[in-house]
């Protein structure tokens, strides 16, 4: 369904991105995977896209939380790739910590790479969707931007904004036959929740367990193609924010 169309995933060196565009280039999607810093991460994820899956695939070191570097590596991507049909929010941190202590640094930091980060891919990416009359975009929000949660106000605050951009990117975009919806995992086993599969958590899941990285690649591989679906926020989280 994806055959011959480009997806661009943030953060798809490792956890859940590392799912996603492997779920994408099953799905016959090219794709350009946008990570960090670990090239070496990068660089083997696209290897496994071309050998397993045969299709066309380039790793890209980019901090998306920095605006002119972004311009830069979406003009590599299109020199690359030509057009642009989907793309994948999904880069984020944590820097947790209680409200009353929290930096301001840490504070910025979660915000930018976050939130900042999602708008600047779109920023510069949707010209090229606007040009190709079609588009979707999935935002990987979290639970934590619908009900909040002790200890994360900055990762809150940047996962409640991302469902507000993609519901005003969806109304703007709509126009031009571009999609925007988000996704919100509950507790997913990666190296960003490796601390946390112990607690009293697992008891506040009405599934009563923590979920896969492959659960919310499905449901992005369900977004991506939905051609009645936007400004849609779909959970991914065992019940845990119904
Ligand atoms: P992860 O395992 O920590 O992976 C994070 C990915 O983002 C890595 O590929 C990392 O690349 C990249 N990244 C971080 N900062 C970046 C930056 N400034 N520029 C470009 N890439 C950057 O995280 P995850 O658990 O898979 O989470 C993925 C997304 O799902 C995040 O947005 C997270 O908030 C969201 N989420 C996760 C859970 C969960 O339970 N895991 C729950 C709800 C939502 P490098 O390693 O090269 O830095």
């Amino acid at each position: 369904m994806l055959r011959g169309k480009t997806a661009v995933v943030t953060g798809g060196s490792r956890g859940i991105g590392e799912s996603i565009v492997l779920k994408l280039a099953s799905m016959g999607a090219d794709v350009a995977i946008i990570y960090g810093s670990n090239t070496a991460l990068g660089e083997d994820v696209a290897r496994r896209c071309r050998e397993k899956y045969g299709v066309k695939a380039v790793s890209y070191r980019c901090d998306v939380a920095d605006f002119e570097t972004v311009r830069q590596t979406c003009g590599k991507i299109k020199e690359d790739f030509g057009g642009v049909y989907l793309l994948v929010n999904n880069a984020g941190i944590t820097k947790d910590g209680l409200v009353a202590t929290m930096s301001e640094k840490d504070f910025d930091k979660v915000l930018d790479t976050n939130l900042k980060g999602a708008f600047n891919m779109i920023r510069h990416l949707s010209p090229l969707m606007i040009r190709g009359r079609e588009g979707s975009i999935i935002n990987v929000t979290s639970v934590s931007g619908i009900m909040g949660n002790a200890g994360q106000a900055n990762y809150s605050a940047s996962k409640a904004g991302l469902i507000g951009l993609t519901k005003s990117v969806a109304r703007d975009l709509a126009p031009r036959g571009i999609r925007c919806n988000a996704v919100a995992p509950g507790f997913i086993s990666t190296d960003m929740t490796a601390n946390q599969t112990e607690n009293n958590l697992l008891k506040l899941i009405p599934l009563g367990k923590m979920g896969e990285r492959e659960d919310v690649a499905q449901a992005v591989a369900y977004l991506a193609p939905a051609k009645y679906v936007t400004g849609e926020v779909l959970r991914v989280d065992g019940g845990i924010a119904m």
